[in-house]
């Protein structure tokens, strides 16, 4: 009950975080986009081709690196101003 509960308005397309399975607005989260050489690469602007995946904080990332799905998250370097404000 620490989370102050905002509705999203209709245009504000919800994802969900790989990390830790909460639903947030897209533009909250940080996009990482699968490359084709292997590993992944955030994509702040949501803008690139190919599969991606959502992720809300650097705590996440901690998180996926245990999923070997996502394992090669944890290579993928993340400017900590990447991260959206929330
Ligand atoms: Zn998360």
């Amino acid at each position: 009950m620490t989370t102050p509960k905002r509705l999203a308005p209709p245009n504000d397309p919800v994802r969900q975080c790989v990390g830790c399975r909460t639903r947030a607005p897209k533009r909250t989260l940080l996009r990482f986009v699968a490359v084709a050489q292997g590993g992944w690469e955030p994509d702040p602007r949501a803008r690139r081709d190919g599969r991606g995946v959502y992720l809300c904080s650097p705590q996440c990332v901690e998180r996926v690196k245990k999923n070997k799905r996502y394992k090669s998250l944890a290579t993928a370097a993340v400017p900590s101003a990447a991260w959206p404000a929330h």
